[in-house]
């Protein structure tokens, strides 16, 4: 179990956390969202020390944790940065393995432990263990980043908006695999996201914080139906107004076949006209500013599926 008692803390005029109260269950998944500035970071950071409180003190296991030893401490907490920031040098197992190094593992244990982290976020280690980051995509360099922070199976696994630069469908597969990996691996995961909905999605229990205070602490379901206050329930409103939907959102992202044919909808023309239209034919061409193309009902469903995701 984290505690957090009464912790503040002060960069020089500015109080960025305000006599914080904190409770994170142990192997809780639990979910710090706030707007950016809100202290999220700072809060995240406390944990393995890279920031020291001005004031108040953080238990971990009921010790304070100022009192552990500073390289125990880090061990217990595995760190997931938004930028992925991969050695560019070492190959992708050395990359998993590097904590272990230092710890002295034996090189075969290392092996075969970012053999196994591997093949658990679906990278076949015979064919990635070996390449050198440069040669994986974006999501797959964050899937090792994740495998990384677990590697020496630490307690508690801290994330900082790992997702955030990720196109929706790569985010929606690491949110997936992180709810499993949470599930399989039995730790404390610490998540950062100024996304409520990745919030929701993710969180056991979600802290909503804003300017450096709690507003709110409990399960989504909680929070979605009893917001404490204008702020929670804004947040989260905002979050879920529907936004206009017009057909081009679909085509921006790639769906539809170039055609001549003569376009019967516009792109700007909302989503529902093109959903009436596939009710009447198997096909349905949209005029764009760059020709035509035409629309058919997997399409719709394919793209609705990942919004859904989001
Ligand atoms: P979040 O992660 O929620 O965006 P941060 O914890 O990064 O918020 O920052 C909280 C507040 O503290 C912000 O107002 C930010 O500008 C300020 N802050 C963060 N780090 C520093 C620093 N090293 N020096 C001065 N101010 C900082
Ligand atoms: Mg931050």
């Amino acid at each position: 179990m984290i505690q957090f008692k009464n912790v503040s803390k002060q960069y020089a005029d500015n109080l960025a956390l305000d006599r914080l109260n904190l409770t994170i269950p142990s192997r809780d998944f639990f979910v710090l969202v706030g707007p950016s500035g809100s202290g999220k970071t700072t809060t995240l950071k406390m944990l393995n020390r890279l920031i020291e409180p001005t004031d108040g003190d953080i238990y971990f296991d009921d010790q304070r944790i100022i009192d552990y030893d500073l390289k125990q401490l880090r061990l217990q907490m595995g760190y997931v940065l938004q930028n992925i920031a991969l050695f560019p040098n070492l190959n992708i197992q050395e990359n998993i393995a590097i904590q272990a190094e230092s710890l002295g593992w034996a090189r075969k244990d290392r092996v075969a432990r970012a053999r196994q982290l591997l093949s658990q976020v679906d990278l076949d280690p015979d064919q990635y263990a070996t390449r050198m980051p440069s040669e994986l995509s974006g999501g797959e360099q964050q899937r090792v980043g994740i495998i990384r922070a677990l590697a020496i199976k630490p307690k508690v696994v801290l994330m900082d908006e790992p997702f955030s630069a990720l196109d929706p469908i790569s985010r929606k597969q690491l949110q997936d695999l992180v709810l499993r990996l949470h599930r399989e691996l039995k730790m404390t995961f610490v998540f950062v996201t100024h996304d409520m909905h990745e919030a929701l999605r993710l969180g056991q229990h979600i802290a909503v914080m804003r300017l450096g205070h709690i507003q709110q602490v409990g399960t989504g379901d909680e929070i979605m139906q009893h917001p404490a206050n204008d702020f929670v329930r804004g947040f989260f409103q905002n979050e879920h107004a529907p936004r206009p939907e017009v057909i081009q959102d679909l085509l921006n992202e790639g769906y539809g076949q170039s055609t001549t044919a003569t376009a019967t909808l516009a792109a700007t023309a909302p989503m529902s006209e093109l959903a009436a239209a596939l009710q009447r034919a198997d096909q349905v061409v949209v005029g764009t500013e760059h020709g035509a193309r035409s629309l058919k009902t997997p399409d719709l469903l394919d793209y609705l599926a990942t919004k859904e995701a989001d």
